[in-house]
């Protein structure tokens, strides 16, 4: 319990992912005027100094955040994302990197509410100190909230979410982004979205997830497909084919439940390109499959090795726009890369075509060093958390001690 510190994982292929999606989903829930409530059940501790301990150990943002930064050819979500880390960083020199509430307050707007939850006893106090600083700095520009903007609580984001659901505006989108250092994470996300999706099935719901060769994560998408939400939208990132050993942490995926109708697209435009910069041998690649719901009996079969392939559900193949990709119906095993592909196999344009390297800094270890080392059964820390609200306050401890975060003017906040 408590051995994941994001600090090693900050800015690694996983994060790009992860928070360029993340980019995107406040940019469309940002189109409309009513305000929304972020919630984000897995904080982390904010934002992360590159130069820290944990960062430079790991290296792994050298092999994520670092080979975009100086590229002057970005697909435009791409642009947007890097827009948001280079606004932490004014000087030019890539040394902050923001986590999921940085990402969310730099594309939220002033009458939009984020609601964060983290468990670990270190990082909360961290990501409360970081926020009170945030928080100072936008009223030193005369940006001034309404009530609380950001909430910040120390409590076990999957209990946490049920209670702010619905929310009073009637808005939300969750980013569920756990360390998975447990298996039982795996069903703790899904339960805890049933229940979100019972109590507000208009949400925009987001879920991180780390492509492995173990048991519960290649069943993981296949087991969100069958949620009850009216759309689903799943890709993959897959840096490098897997290691022969199994470990490293080279692919990942998001899957989102009621996604923007318009992020396939910028999927489709975007993917090729990521694979392209952030590939590291002949098995990076991407890929992007979307649906509706997966009911009945044949869907149980779906996730099942060895059950013969059908296509189930109803998966219908996304359009072809820009870009390569590969799409598959939901019955079908969802590589997530564990298969090294053989050459001329499989998907359109999807993968880099790179030479293998050897180690690289972004492969030490999947995202959780506990799990490389074996996998835990011990029980998730369900319930460990006090519940207690943090006001933002507290010593600050060991990891990233906030920059100034970007103005935050009253109004659209729109780019
Ligand atoms: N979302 C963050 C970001 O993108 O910057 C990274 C979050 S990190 C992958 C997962 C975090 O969840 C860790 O900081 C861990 O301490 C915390 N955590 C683990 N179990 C939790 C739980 N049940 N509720 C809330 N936080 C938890």
């Amino acid at each position: 319990m408590f051995s994941y510190r994001h600090a090693f994982h900050a800015g690694n292929h996983a994060d790009v992912l992860k928070h360029f999606i993340q980019v995107q989903l406040h940019k469309y829930m940002n189109q409309k005027d009513t305000a929304y409530t972020y919630i984000d059940t897995h904080a982390g501790a904010g934002v992360y100094a590159l130069d820290s301990a944990q960062a430079v150990k790991s290296g792994e943002y050298v092999d994520g955040i670092a080979r975009l930064w100086g590229r002057d050819d970005l697909p435009p979500a791409l642009a947007e994302y890097v827009d948001v880390v280079r606004k932490l960083n004014p000087s030019g020199k890539l040394r902050w990197y923001p986590g999921s509430p940085w990402v969310a307050d730099a594309e939220t707007r002033l009458e939009d509410r984020l609601r964060l939850f983290e468990l670990h006893p270190a990082d909360i106090r961290v990501l409360a100190e970081n926020v009170r600083k945030l928080e100072a700095h936008h009223a030193e520009q005369g940006a001034r909230a309404r009530g609380r903007r950001i909430l910040v609580d120390h409590a076990d984001g999957f209990h946490g979410l049920k209670a702010l659901l619905p929310p009073p505006s009637r808005r939300a989108l969750v980013l569920v982004d756990p360390p998975y250092e447990v298996k039982l994470d795996y069903k703790h996300v899904r339960d805890a979205l049933e229940e979100a999706i019972k109590r507000f099935p208009a949400g925009t719901y987001a879920v991180w997830y780390p492509a492995l060769q173990r048991m519960e994560s290649r069943q993981f998408p296949d087991r969100l497909k069958r949620l009850p939400a009216k759309e689903w939208l799943h890709v993959t990132l897959s840096v490098a084919g897997p290691r022969a050993d199994g470990n490293g942490l080279h692919s990942s995926g998001m899957f989102i439940l009621n996604p923007p109708y318009t992020l396939e697209a910028t999927l489709r435009e975007t993917m090729p390109y990521l694979v392209q910069v952030l590939g590291q041998d002949a098995g990076a690649t991407f890929r992007i499959e979307k649906g509706t719901p997966v009911t009945g009996a044949v869907a149980a079969r779906g996730g099942i090795a060895g059950a013969p392939r059908q296509p189930v559900g109803n998966a219908r193949r996304a359009s072809p726009l820009s870009g390569g990709g590969s799409l598959r119906l939901p019955g079908q095993a969802f590589g997530d890369g564990a298969r090294p592909r053989a050459e001329g196999e499989g998907e359109q344009g999807g993968t880099a075509g790179r030479a293998p390297r050897a180690q690289a800094a972004g492969q030490r270890g999947p995202r959780n060093e506990e799990t490389a080392r074996g996998e835990r059964a011990a029980a998730a820390p369900r319930g460990a958390g006090t519940g207690s609200r943090t006001q933002a306050r507290g010593p600050r401890t060991e990891t990233a001690a906030a920059p100034r975060g970007p103005s935050k003017r009253g109004g659209s906040g729109r780019s």
